[in-house]
């Protein structure tokens, strides 16, 4: 028995395949949902979404946004979303480096302090991601 994933951001679809389980970073920790999971709703925290298939993993870089479970059907509902194969990777390393060049210039600006440690976050999970195809 599988269980329908879909990915979906303000601009599209990015996944929607049928996998063996999924896992997903809730604000609360890592949720790992099997079919038949009971039926709720989470927000996401910046992470990577993996969807098992037999011994394969693919992984979906998430930069926050809900995850809502029913038992047959899961749909995250992500701010951003990326597959691997969708990533820049010289995009997210420039924004790695100008996110670390924030952190150290701005240490006395709460908020800037901490939209650059987001920033940080969404770039070094895109890398994570990128790197695991
Ligand atoms: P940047 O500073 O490079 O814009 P960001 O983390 O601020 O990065 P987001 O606001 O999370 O970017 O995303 C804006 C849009 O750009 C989304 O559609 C997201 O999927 C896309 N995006 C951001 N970074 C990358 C990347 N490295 N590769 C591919 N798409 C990206």
């Amino acid at each position: 028995m599988q269980i329908n994933v879909s990915v979906v951001t303000p601009d599209g679809k990015v996944y929607d395949g049928d996998v063996d389980m999924v896992s997903v970073r809730t604000i609360e920790g890592e949720l790992g949902i099997l079919p038949r999971h009971i039926p709720l709703v989470a927000p996401l925290t910046v992470g990577a979404v993996r969807l098992k298939k037999g011994t394969t993993v693919e992984k979906v870089a998430v930069s926050g946004g809900f995850v809502e479970v029913r038992p047959d059907q899961v749909t995250i509902l992500a701010e951003a979303a990326e597959l691997p194969s969708g990533i820049d990777v010289d995009r997210a390393q420039e924004a790695k480096k100008r996110a670390e060049q924030r952190i150290e210039t701005n240490k006395k600006d709460e908020i800037d302090f901490k939209r650059a440690e987001l920033a940080l976050r969404r770039a070094s999970n895109r890398l994570d991601v990128a790197s695991s195809k």
